[in-house]
């Protein structure tokens, strides 16, 4: 088992900004135990069998939701990390949402009911691409809202993430953790590969000279919203490969100390005849 990179909740965090007198214990480069991608292939394999079970336990139980949260930058790797995970598991028992910049009816509302209606039930796995986190994140970086708005949201947060907890929702958090060098390596190779063209996005370059505003609000999202109920996990992302090793071992960990079990038979099937 590689290492947690949990965030202990009120753990002060520091991620690497553009700025070099900021240090960072939370490499984006690190890859654990692991070399190269070729020695994963064989323990991704058996975590993605591990997973598929576990899944059909977590469906058949129905006690449990696990909610996965996926948070970074733009080109960390969101939608690569759930094409992974998607692929251990039966798609039948699994949501995704993406979560955009909220439609006019989203903003007549309170910032967590798109999110609050978008968690997944008992016995599935709901996957976020982006979150309730934006509203912390985009929203403080831009003054999307006044300050006085935004920073009572990281106790309501953590409130809101209490309660679903409480009411059987499991909650797992990663940050997709990549460098500014790498986002310009993968920016650039959206415009030096025609098949990538599609995914270029001007925004994203545009967000990009905001990367250490950013940082900054993640590290605030990371030392105030890491609870002991809903952790934060720091995920080293420069990789892609360790990436999906680190998130798939998270979540079959996660399942397994739930310690679920198949639910007792309704009839006594033994007496069962078949005509
Ligand atoms: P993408 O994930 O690349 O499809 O982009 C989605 C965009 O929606 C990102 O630029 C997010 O910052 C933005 N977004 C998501 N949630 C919010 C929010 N609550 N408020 C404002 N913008 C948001
Ligand atoms: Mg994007």
């Amino acid at each position: 088992m590689e290492q947690p990179f949990i965030v202990k909740p009120g753990e002060s965090i520091s991620l690497i900004g553009e700025k070099k007198s900021r240090s960072s214990n939370h490499n984006p480069d690190n890859t654990g135990s692991y070399n190269k991608k070729d020695d994963t292939k064989k323990p991704l394999k058996k975590l993605h069998k591990e997973l598929l079970e576990l899944q059909e336990i977590l469906y058949a139980e129905n006690k449990h939701a696990l909610l996965i949260i996926l948070q970074g930058m733009d080109t960390c790797g969101k939608d690569g990390t759930i094409r992974k995970v998607m692929a251990g598991i039966n798609v039948q028992g699994c949501e995704v949402v993406n979560f955009k910049a909220p439609t006019v009816d989203e903003l007549s509302r309170d910032y967590l009911w798109r999110v609050h209606k978008s968690v997944p039930p008992k016995g599935k796995i709901g996957i976020f691409n982006r979150s309730h986190y934006e509203d912390v994140l985009v929203v403080r970086v831009h003054d999307l809202v006044p300050k006085s708005v935004w920073k009572k949201r990281y106790q309501q947060i953590n409130d809101f993430e209490r309660m679903l907890v409480e009411n059987g929702t499991v909650i797992l958090k990663f940050f997709l953790n990549i460098s500014k060098d790498e986002q310009k390596e993968r920016l650039e190779s959206r415009i030096n590969t025609p098949s990538k063209h599609w995914k270029v996005n001007e925004a994203d370059f545009h967000e990009r000279t905001y990367w250490d505003d950013y940082m900054q609000a993640y590290e605030v999202v990371l030392e105030k919203c890491s609870t002991e109920w809903a952790p934060w996990y720091i995920i080293p992302a420069n990789k892609k490969w360790y990436r999906d090793l680190v998130i798939t071992e998270r979540i079959v960990k996660t399942l397994q100390d739930l310690k679920m079990k198949f639910p007792e038979p309704n009839t006594d099937v033994s007496k069962l005849t078949i005509v």
